[in-house]
């Protein structure tokens, strides 16, 4: 009998069995797939960023070096050697999770996990044999898949999703994207900065919709630039493949259909939880009409020894907040009182300018009726931009008007993904703008223009604009 089972070893599944070991409780974890780290290291975060980070080395090869002064001659992609790279990478990180496991005295069971009651989960192999293991807590943790539109027959090999295209054989000449949310950009903007022509078919007004609706404009301009064309307020009504040749149809709002041509779709229009074959029922584990595992605030579902965190459960589809999660329920098994502040659970965009925010968006401040007042800094003011010729892009700081208190950072800009992390720090801590404006910040750092922001928002009083 172990004290807790996780089921799924992605960020959320695997961060919970390390958490729960710590805390002194037997645990075992099961995996489908042979290796561990779920999508996050297997096809989601890590090489999605090891392809981001190749082609934008190339396209700064190709397109910035000359001007600082290094010339290069017959530059060209090797993609076979990127994707290998890639999967080096890969193989680094989840062999990584394998030898966590093993030093926190996790047991690790491959196969597929389902439930034969609250308490018992038989785990089939692939090689046609089950085996069943008991436990007195257990922790869903089955993460989710690529979600499609039902007129879309995902053939995965000209019309894609993030899986398949962190494989490509070949780079497209014309990658149709469908959808202009993190995950499409990202793939997007992998293949437009090595050449491909990128349209991309958004329903909604903006890019990065969720976001801070300054985030999205900023970033179409920046992609603008990279060639990316876009279709708004376009809704996808058919999607076919012939031979080489892959088209789009979407209609604009006033009736009228256009059609793109192009070599690859990708289709990128959100994931969803993944429960296939867990047999959730048999253990009395309801799912909401989302199909997400449905959970309390203690992240308890309806049996009252299992839990369920990360994709598979309500909130934002984040490496990072399933984490947390995970320590949150190993932590309430053990006995303990955790806290997670949904609220300050950063996004990232890892385009090339980067997209980063936590708090509320203005949009949100306007809705809920908030006197918010606004500081702004362009990177086009920073010295520290201007000597990595990284200009693109600003920091928006939204704070109460009346306390000052900071109540959202958005910014597009370069490694604006690690610099919200000090928005975070500061918001947890419940700063005001002046606050972050009386720190120093070292010069010159692109985190200057955080503080100039909040200088701004303080009384207007940014120093270098
Ligand atoms: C291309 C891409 C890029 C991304 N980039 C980022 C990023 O940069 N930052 C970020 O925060 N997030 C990113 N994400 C999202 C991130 O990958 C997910 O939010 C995260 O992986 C969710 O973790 P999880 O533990 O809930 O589930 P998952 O990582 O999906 O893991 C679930 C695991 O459970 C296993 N499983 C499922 N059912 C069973 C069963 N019945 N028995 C046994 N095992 C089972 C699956 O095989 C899988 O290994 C990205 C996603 C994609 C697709």
């Amino acid at each position: 009998m172990y004290d807790v089972i996780v089921i799924g070893s992605g960020p959320g599944g695997y961060v919970a069995a390390i958490r729960a070991a710590q805390l002194g409780l037997k645990t075992a974890i099961i995996e489908k797939y042979s290796t561990l780290g779920g999508t996050c290291l297997n096809v989601g975060c890590i090489p999605s960023k090891a392809l981001l980070d190749s082609s934008e080395h190339y396209h700064n090869a190709a397109h910035t070096f000359k001007t600082h002064g290094i010339n290069l001659s017959n530059l060209k992609v090797d993609l076979k050697q990127m994707i290998a790279r890639k999967d080096d990478v890969v193989k680094q990180n989840v062999d990584g999770i394998q030898f966590l496991m093993k030093k926190n005295k996790i047991d690790v069971h491959h196969g597929l996990g389902s439930f034969v009651d609250a308490t018992t989960v038989k785990v089939s192999k692939e090689d046609g044999k089950s085996e069943e293991i008991k436990g007195k807590n257990i922790i869903i943790a089955t993460g989710s898949k690529p979600a499609s539109l039902p007129f879309i027959k995902l053939d995965k090999d000209r019309i894609i999703t993030s899986t398949e295209a962190l494989k490509m054989k070949e780079i497209p000449k014309h990658l149709i994207v469908i959808g202009g949310g993190v995950i499409g950009m990202e793939l997007g903007s992998v293949y437009g900065r090595m050449g491909s022509k990128v349209s991309v078919v958004e329903y909604m007004d903006s890019l990065i919709p969720s976001m801070d609706k300054t985030m999205g404009k900023e970033l179409q301009k920046s992609l603008k630039k990279l060639g990316f064309e876009f279709f708004l307020k376009h809704k996808v009504t058919a999607v076919e493949s012939k031979g080489k040749e892959v088209t789009v149809k979407a209609e604009n709002g006033k009736g009228e259909t256009i059609e793109i041509k192009g070599d690859y779709v990708l289709v990128s229009i959100g994931r969803k939880p993944y429960t296939d074959g867990l047999n959730a029922e048999a253990a009395g584990v309801k799912l909401n009409d989302r199909g997400q595992v449905e959970v309390n605030e203690h992240l308890q579902t309806s049996a009252s020894n299992i839990y369920a965190i990360g994709d598979v459960v309500k909130g934002a589809m984040l490496a990072h907040k399933a984490e947390e999660e995970g320590v949150f329920v190993a932590e309430v098994i053990a006995g303990q009182k955790p806290h997670i502040n949904y609220n300050l659970i950063p996004g990232v965009v890892y385009t090339w300018p980067e997209v980063a925010s936590v708090g509320f968006t203005e949009e949100q401040l306007k809705e809920k009726g908030v006197k918010y007042k606004t500081g702004k800094f362009p990177f086009m003011a920073s010295g520290r931009a201007r000597a990595s010729m990284d200009t693109d892009g600003l920091v928006k700081v939204l704070a109460d008007s009346e306390t000052d208190e900071i109540l959202g950072v958005h910014m597009i800009g370069p490694r604006t993904a690690d610099m919200i992390a000090e928005a975070v720090v500061a918001m947890e801590y419940r700063a005001s703008a002046e606050d972050i404006s009386r720190m120093s910040h070292a010069h010159p750092t692109y985190t200057e223009a955080f503080k100039e922001a909040c200088l701004a928002a303080t009384e207007n009083r940014a120093l270098h604009i």
